[in-house]
């Protein structure tokens, strides 16, 4: 089992571990399940519990950011029939791996997590959805399961008290649309995995058409630190509307890929030193900065960006689920397009034309100038192929087809022209 020292700058999710003591004792030991003790046996109220998560500025970690305190709130206190806590463990993105990190290192704190969060929704059923791809995670998360009811920390009446939460652990198929929460809905419910219309949202028709609130795992396991140290001090360990830590999956041209976590905020060229730096003493050329579907930045408007929301918007992408791909001067960025494009090629669910059509369409464009056929007018068409996709679409799959082509046509124009002016690539490595 991998350790997980010296990744982390004021590490909560991630701090403590060391492959193997992940079990609800050692979980005792570090603090944990102190949150949800202290809810219940002080009798907390849920709007208290909200309260403290709308001061900490949690904001999701699967993608979208949306504020986790406000959220919660949406869910209706009073709906007189079944409600529903979903986890998306669904990671499938390219470069996107640290929720399985979470299930098999600190599984309790998700779980922990999860019931405060149907504790302050007056939730009694949840489900974690995990991708279908994982084996020995999944089982790790039912092990861990079984340990918290066994504890009284799951089930009924949890700790002698009224509140009761029954968890289940899901075993996904793969596909990477069933991350996308409604495709999500749909699975779990035992129906092919595509994306729903939306409106209605899932907060007022989620599973089996019931209020559900959906949020990912690496924001459940959260919120046991939120409670615990306050909501003022976890905001303070990030930055205003970026509150405390996040997870970043380094990957691509470092010369350590893995999970680090540091608090939001913490500049991109900090991270970068943590991952161990460029691999081979590489000079730095592009990052796609939150998962493959996010805008590419170059390696020099990177290295002058902190890891946060806003600045990364700021910058021209989005920090999305954290996901930092890392490419040196050897990558061929016409290559490296064609290869996120086949994946959303590929995983089209095919419910609407701009995406089903729009995406073969790309693939098959970049593919004709990667292999030496390109035409003058192919960068023009793209973009126009791009802009018919983004935003016509049922769900999000479409734009995170869209938004790789324009960035990388946009931040390196030369060497699509150079490909197809020449019949092959600018950089030496691959002429
Ligand atoms: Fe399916 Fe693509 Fe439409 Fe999403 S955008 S519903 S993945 S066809």
């Amino acid at each position: 089992m991998t350790s997980l020292h010296n990744r982390h700058i004021n590490p909560l999710i991630l701090a403590n571990l060391d492959g193997q003591n992940w079990h609800l004792a050692d979980y005792v030991k570090r603090g944990g399940y102190e949150a949800l003790k202290r809810i219940l046996n002080e009798k907390i109220t849920p709007e208290q519990v909200i309260a403290e998560l709308k001061t900490s500025s949690l904001r999701g970690r699967g993608g979208a950011g949306f504020p986790t305190g406000l959220k919660w709130s949406f869910m209706p206190r009073q709906f007189p029939g079944q409600k529903y806590l979903v986890c998306n463990t669904d990671e499938g993105e390219p470069g996107t791996f640290k929720d399985r990190d979470i299930i098999r290192y600190n599984p309790h704190a998700l779980i922990e997590g999860m019931a405060i969060g149907a504790y302050a929704m007056g939730i009694t059923v949840g489900y974690n959805y995990i991708h279908g791809e994982i084996w020995a995670d999944y089982d790790r998360f039912e092990e861990a399961i079984d340990e918290a009811r066994a504890a009284g920390m799951l089930g009924d009446r949890i700790l002698g008290t009224d509140f009761s939460f029954q968890l289940h652990a899901f075993h996904g198929y793969g596909a990477y649309i069933c991350g996308e929460e409604t495709a999500l809905l749909e699975s779990l419910e035992g129906k092919k995995g595509q994306p729903r219309f939306k409106p209605p949202f899932p907060a007022s028709f989620g599973l089996y058409g019931k209020p559900t609130t959906i949020n990912n795992t690496e924001t459940f396991a959260a919120v046991p630190f939120v409670l615990n140290m306050g909501g003022e001090k976890y905001a303070a360990l990030g930055k205003p509307n970026n509150g405390g830590t996040k997870i970043f999956s380094m990957s691509g041209d470092v010369a350590k890929p893995g999970n680090y976590e540091v608090p939001l905020g913490t500049p991109f060229a900090t991270l970068l030193e943590l991952a161990g730096g460029m691999r081979d003493g590489k000079k730095i050329k592009a990052v796609i900065p939150g998962g493959s579907s996010m805008p590419v930045l170059t390696g020099d408007v990177m290295m002058a960006t902190d890891m946060d929301y806003d600045s990364i918007a700021k910058a021209g992408s989005m920090l999305g689920s954290g996901a930092v791909i890392v490419m040196d001067e050897t990558r061929c960025m016409v290559k490296s397009l064609l290869r996120l494009s086949y994946f959303y090629f590929e995983e089209s669910c095919g419910q609407c034309t701009p995406c089903r059509e729009g995406t073969g369409w790309l693939y098959r464009m970049v593919h004709r100038i990667e292999h030496g056929q390109g035409r003058a007018d192919d960068l023009d068409m793209l973009n126009s192929i791009a802009d018919n996709i983004q935003g016509r679409t049922i769900c999000a799959l479409g734009d995170a087809a869209a938004m790789p082509v324009r960035a990388f046509i946009k931040n390196f124009r030369d060497e699509f022209e150079y490909h197809i002016e020449h019949k092959h690539c600018l950089v030496p490595a691959y002429v």
